[in-house]
């Protein structure tokens, strides 16, 4: 007799995923930290490190060189949330800008 796995019946992403609460969710910025390109959730262009410091690929990977100048962490490609989960949890709209951009020397 094989067993089968069953997902409860409430299953559902709003369940699944923190009840909803936003506390443990990536925060999407909407720009690069350093240039202030915009970022949106479905760019494949973004770099983000452990602390969620964004920057866009043309920064990370050039003046950066891939390393976080904020925390020293490595900058990797942010992971895109799927559309069907952005209107219950949204991007973040508050733009994070560096006082003095880090410019190739
Ligand atoms: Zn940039
Ligand atoms: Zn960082």
């Amino acid at each position: 007799m094989v067993q089968k796995l069953r997902l409860p019946a409430t299953f559902a992403p709003q369940n699944a995923f923190w009840g909803g609460k936003n506390e443990a969710m990536l925060e999407l910025r909407p720009n690069c930290e350093n240039c202030d390109a915009d970022l949106p959730p479905a760019s494949l262009d973004a770099r983000i490190c452990t602390y969620e410091c964004t920057f866009c690929a043309t920064c990370a990977d050039g003046v950066l060189g891939g390393v976080c100048p904020n925390c020293t962490g490595e900058l990797v490609r942010r992971p895109v949330r799927p559309e069907s989960m952005l209107g219950l949890n949204p991007a973040s709209t508050e733009r994070v800008l560096r006082d003095t951009p880090i410019t190739a020397t």
